[in-house]
């Protein structure tokens, strides 16, 4: 038996019991953290100051320790014993000389928590049969200071980078040191003491040269190997420093407040030393109200509640995964490639097959009609055949009857590979010439001409990280097959139902009239769902399709006239059995792709005013191992190069990197975002290049009314300048700047930054064809309305406007009207629900459906107009009226041609202007998002609940973007972050502390419907103002080491870039290792 004896520690008094001891606190192994946390803050009241360090600095760590569900249940002891070299509390325990009782059924003895408990990577020194009794927390002495850090990527719920714990005792009355113990975690494959460092400083007095000494010698002591797992080797080596100085600091306030002399600290430097305490947030919703007398029944305007807001917080909404077990239903799991490039050269399913619950396997051989699938172009396969060209690639699935026996079957099908030499970077990408076709171009003016009349030329480049989706509900689809004639139903999570109908149909070998896609909602889009769903959705439909051997039931491929199992001769029959599949998060993650990785490399030419006259800009995205809606996004890309500024000469190019990562895919924004990126990039170069206010500078260049576009287009009914002006006062821009430098001039350790960004988003598809709706529209008899259109709800509340549509057009009542679902028998052909255009086609289609019907309704009011709708339905239907119809509309005027730079790209803009005010603490790389004030001009909005929720969580979906969410990728191409353990979105104390959201008033659109502008995507890029203020306080603490001018800072602003820009005495002693010499844990894709 592997575990003879099973403890339930929770039940055991022992373990759960607390003392209080003459020397301190002595916690059973089995409290939890929670318990432990509400002891010790009792006794910091109770005891005095001096005795209760070391349970600060433990009730410090708690802080940040998880969230508080986890600190409920998990144990103090547990977090001992799992030993994770990244553990919050071990550190303090280290540090503070804990005394642990391990026990086993001989009896039981004290271990003293010091550099021989752990022994290895998640080992102790307890013996097997031993288990941990209790540990006791000590009482500090009256010279002991303790204190306690944690750094990790995200504030909240995140595990450490670098987390430590340090304790130093003096020579009662002096700054001798005497005792001094420094604890980290994330250093090695266990927590660690710096022993050399602590023995080197005994008997020293703790000043400056205390200061230089430990900081050379834990730069020596603390170092890693440049290949470590997880990466940030620089900067895990600076924060022992820089978390050091912290100390350091602290400590000298807390001698000089004992009245003992030390060396003086200059104030600028104290705020170092602070400890964070997030304030109270606050935020602001500005809206139009409608004007007064407009008719109750007309919702058109009206801050509505989205339809689904209360199922879905109550659980009732119903999501592809709700939707009951049919009857002999089976599970699919996916089996994928473990290699980023090779050949397959052999497939063995044979242990699999015999596993319990197998009912069959499925490959490309069971495709009965075309295995080339892909949203445009079909250049990928739904099942790979012969070779593999990125980690995740779908080889094949097995189908049982439950998932758990999938899962088990999947793992065990074993696949042989050749590898080859994968492409994984751009940079390797652009080194081996590894482009798709075409290369895009957009250019204007006479880019010569403009060099030649600058006053300054400068170069830069910048990377923007790509971006996991991260909806809440992964991909699913479950597969009916209808018993007759090839027909097919499918429920599924997508945003592209009538592309999923096709490429089902196509890959079953049927005519799309056969198939029938439903989507009642999705529980997150973003664009990952736009067109990646369809291979999982194609490869669940083939497997409830597949033909298995008449005997059996099992295993017979469709080419195949043998059974491999009973060997029975026969052509097989269909499985014809509902199939389902929703994949884990980390399958989501390693197989779905996400926003592009873009690198951007430009030079641009400008005058002594800060004018903009050229730009050359070349952007490179990472595309994977396929096309995909690739070339669009970089067309969107160009579309943006010059975000809102007027350039008279400009040229852009766009390559797109063939690469064998997972093929990249729509995100909210669609490349717009990492065109604009790399504009303010460049605007903000030329302002700190000639030491101008950036604002200054951005606003110099703004376009004006009437001005046109790299591609030509006029700007009319142009409201960014109104936006900006809006913008810059209801921030108080000026007093903020002034607080802002002088708060820079007052602290040296942490900077604040500050800076004010626009947008201007195309709202279009680009791709022509695309920019069309339908709508059908049902009235039936009792007067209720069911209403379908071709867009899909995300949660983003198409289908609440929508209704709200119908309501003003028919004069009824939203509460009359119902949307069930969007599905490709009621409305055919539908585009994706994407580019943001979504309620201005789909609202123009239901528009023109409910004007058909109040048409043909018109007689019945006319002749009874005080009659109610009701009557007026009654009274047409006696009259045989068809009380249902169809509409539809197209988007006028639209088709920008690439060859001669003409034609129109979009229907309209997207306005908005942000303000964001950040602070970072230069130590450690951390920043706090002070304040954000938004003006975004969304027409007069359809919905201003909606629309200003919609501007919020773009703005904080940009801000991952921008500040905080990382893929990491290893050399070979494997994805090393597949859930949220690893990869981290923002969480709620990421929300700037005060948040401004206003729509710019009085600002009709006559493009769209009922004069609003769309809005899912443009605010999305209105979180650059959080990065763009992060590089200002950044550039603020490089002047405090004499460093000016533009820098490199790419995208996002994580803590270990903000910390490694900031360069300073610390970072000088930790200098990376040379590249080339050493294999990195993960690169830059
Ligand atoms: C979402 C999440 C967030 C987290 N965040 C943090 C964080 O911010 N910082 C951090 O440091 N950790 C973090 N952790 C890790 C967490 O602290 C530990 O997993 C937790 O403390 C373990 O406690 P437990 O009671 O669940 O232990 P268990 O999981 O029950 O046990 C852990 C191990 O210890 C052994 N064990 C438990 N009790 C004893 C005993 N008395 N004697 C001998 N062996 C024993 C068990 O056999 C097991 O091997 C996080 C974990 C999760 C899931």
């Amino acid at each position: 038996m592997v575990y003879p004896v099973v403890l339930a520690p929770a039940f055991i008094p022992e373990l759960n019991a607390v003392t209080h001891t003459p020397d301190g606190i002595v916690f059973g192994a089995a409290c939890t953290l929670s318990h432990m946390g509400e002891v010790l803050k009792q006794a910091v009241e109770t005891l005095p100051p001096h005795q209760t360090e070391v349970f600060l600095a433990v009730l410090e760590q708690l802080r940040w320790f998880a969230g508080l569900q986890i600190r409920n249940v998990a144990a103090v002891g547990g977090n001992i014993m799992t030993a994770s070299p990244i553990s919050d509390l071990n550190p303090v325990f280290m540090a503070a000389g804990c005394k642990l009782t391990v026990m086993d059924k001989d009896g039981s003895r004290d271990v003293q928590m010091d550099d021989s408990f752990f022994t290895g990577y998640r080992k102790t020194t307890l013996r097997p049969q031993e288990v941990l009794l209790s540990i006791e927390i000590p009482h500090s002495k009256k010279s002991q200071f303790v204190s306690a850090y944690k750094q990790s990527p995200r504030r909240e719920d995140d595990i450490s980078i670098v987390t430590a714990a340090m304790s130093v005792t003096f020579t009662p009355g002096s700054d001798v040191v005497e005792d001094l113990r420094l604890s980290y975690g994330g250093m090695a494959a266990t927590t660690v003491l710096a022993k050399k460092t602590a023995n080197r400083l005994l008997g020293r007095r703790w000043g400056e040269e205390l200061l230089q000494e430990a900081c050379s010698s834990l730069a020596e002591e603390m170092t890693l190997d440049p290949s470590v797992p997880g990466g940030m080797v620089t900067y895990r080596r600076t924060l022992t420093l820089s978390l050091f100085y912290k100390f350091y600091l602290t400590v000298l306030q807390k001698l000089r407040a004992q009245g003992v002399s030390v060396d003086e600290v200059t104030s600028d430097c104290l705020s170092a030393a602070e400890i964070y305490h997030p304030e109270t947030a606050s935020s602001v919703q500005i809206y139009q109200a409608v004007p007064e007398g407009r008719s109750q029944d007309d919702a058109v305007g009206r801050p509505m509640m989205h339809l689904s807001a209360l199922k879905q917080a109550t659980g009732e909404a119903v999501y592809c995964d709700d939707v009951p077990l049919y009857e002999n239903e089976l599970y699919l799991v996916l089996v994928t490639s473990s290699k980023a490039h090779a050949k397959i050269l052999s497939v063995d399913t044979s242990a699999a097959e015999c596993m319990p619950g197998v009912v069959c396997c499925v490959f490309a051989d069971d495709i009965p009609g075309s295995n080339a699938t892909g949203p445009i172009a079909y250049d990928e396969t739904v099942l790979a055949r012969h070779q593999v060209t990125c980690v995740g690639h779908i080889i094949g699935a097995v189908v049982a009857d439950t998932q758990l026996h999938a899962q088990r079957a999947a793992k065990a099908v074993k696949i042989q590979y050749e590898e080859l030499q994968p492409v994984v970077t751009i940079q390797e990408a652009i080194a081996a010439q590894s482009f798709y076709q075409p290369i895009r171009t957009i250019q204007k003016g006479d880019l010569e001409a403009g060099f030649k009349q600058a006053d300054h030329i400068l170069e830069g480049e910048m990377h923007i990280g790509g971006q996991e989706h991260f909806y809440l509900e992964t991909n699913v689809t479950l597969a009916v097959p209808r018993g007759e004639d090839g027909e097919m139903e499918l429920f599924v999570s997508t945003q592209s139902a009538s592309k999923t109908q096709s490429l089902v149909a196509k890959a079953l070998g049927i005519p799309a009239n056969r198939v029938v896609v439903r989507v009642k909602r999705m529980g997150g889009g973003f664009g990952g769902k736009e067109s990646r769903t369809t291979i999982l959705s194609t490869v669940v439909a083939v497997a409830a399709n597949k033909y298995v051997c008449q005997s059996c039931h099992i295993r017979a491929s469709y080419f195949e006239m043998k059974c491999k199992c009973c060997h029975f001769l026969c052509c097989g029959v269909r499985l014809k059995r509902p199939v389902r599949c929703m994949l884990d998060r980390d399958e989501d993650m390693l197989i779905t792709g996400g926003r592009h990785p873009f690198y951007g490399k430009y030079k641009v030419g400008y005058l002594n005013s800060g004018k903009v006259v050229a730009l050359d800009v070349s952007y490179y995205s990472n595309v994977g191992n396929s096309m995909d809606l690739s070339l669009s996004v970089m067309e969107r890309a160009l579309f943006h190069m010059e975000n809102s500024y007027s350039v008279a000469n400009v040229r852009g190019h766009g390559y797109l990197c063939r690469t064998n990562l997972p093929s990249n895919t729509a995100f909210r924004g669609f490349g717009g975002p990492q065109g604009m990126m790399v504009a303010e990039n460049w605007m903000m170069d030329v302002a700190q290049s000639l030491g101008r206010p950036a604002e200054e500078v951005r606003r110099l260049n703004l376009y004006v009314e009437g001005e046109s576009t790299p591609y030509n287009q006029i700007l009319d009914q142009f409201t960014l300048d109104r936006c900006w002006d809006e913008c810059l006062s209801r921030c108080g821009y000026q007093e903020r700047r002034a607080a802002v430098d002088l708060y820079n001039r007052q602290n040296r350790w942490t900077k604040r930054g500050l800076a004010i960004v626009p947008t201007k988003f195309g709202i279009s598809f680009t791709a022509v064809f695309l920019n069309q709706a339908g709508a059908l529209v049902h009235i039936y008899t009792d007067g209720s309305v069911l209403m379908t259109h071709g867009g899909t709800e995300m949660g983003q509340g198409l289908h609440t406007k929508m209704v709200q549509v119908a309501s003003r057009v028919l004069g009824i009542s939203c509460s009359k009207i119902h949307i069930s679902e969007t599905s490709t028998n009621t409305v055919p052909n539908t585009s994706p629900t994407a580019a943001s255009a979504s309620s201005d086609l789909n609202g123009a289609a239901v528009q023109n459906a409910c004007e058909i019907l109040m048409k043909r309704l018109e007689p019945y009011k006319t002749q009874n107009p005080k009659g109610s709708w009701e009557d007026w339905v009654r009274a047409a239907y006696f009259d045989r009226v068809n009380l249902s119809t169809s509409g539809f509309y197209k988007t006028p005027d639209l088709g920008y041609d690439f060859d001669t730079n003409s034609g129109r790209a979009f229907n309209y803009f997207s306005y908005g202007v942000a303000c964001s005010e950040v602070e970072i603490d230069c130590l450690t790389g951390a920043h706090k998002n002070l304040s954000t004030t938004i003006v975004m001009d969304v027409g007069h909005s359809l919905n201003p609940a909606i629309d200003i929720g919609q501007v919020e969580g773009a703005f904080m979906q940009g801000l991952g973007l921008f500040t905080l969410e990382e893929l990491h990728y290893s050399p070979r191409g494997v994805l090393l972050t597949r859930g949220p353990g690893t990869y981290k979105i923002p969480a709620f104390g990421d929300i700037p502390t005060h948040l401004t959201v206003s729509l710019l008033r009085d600002a009709p659109n006559e493009k769209a419907i009922f004069a609003s502008k769309a809005v899912g995507e443009p605010p999305l890029f209105l979180a650059a103002s959080v990065f763009y203020a992060i590089k200002d306080a950044i550039s603020a603490a490089r002047a405090e080491s004499g460093i000016s001018g533009p820098f490199r800072l790419d995208s996002p602003a994580s803590a270990e870039r903000i910390r490694n820009a900031c360069c300073d005495q610390f970072t000088k002693l930790c200098p990376p290792a040379e590249p080339g010499t050493f294999t990195p844990w993960s690169v830059q894709v």
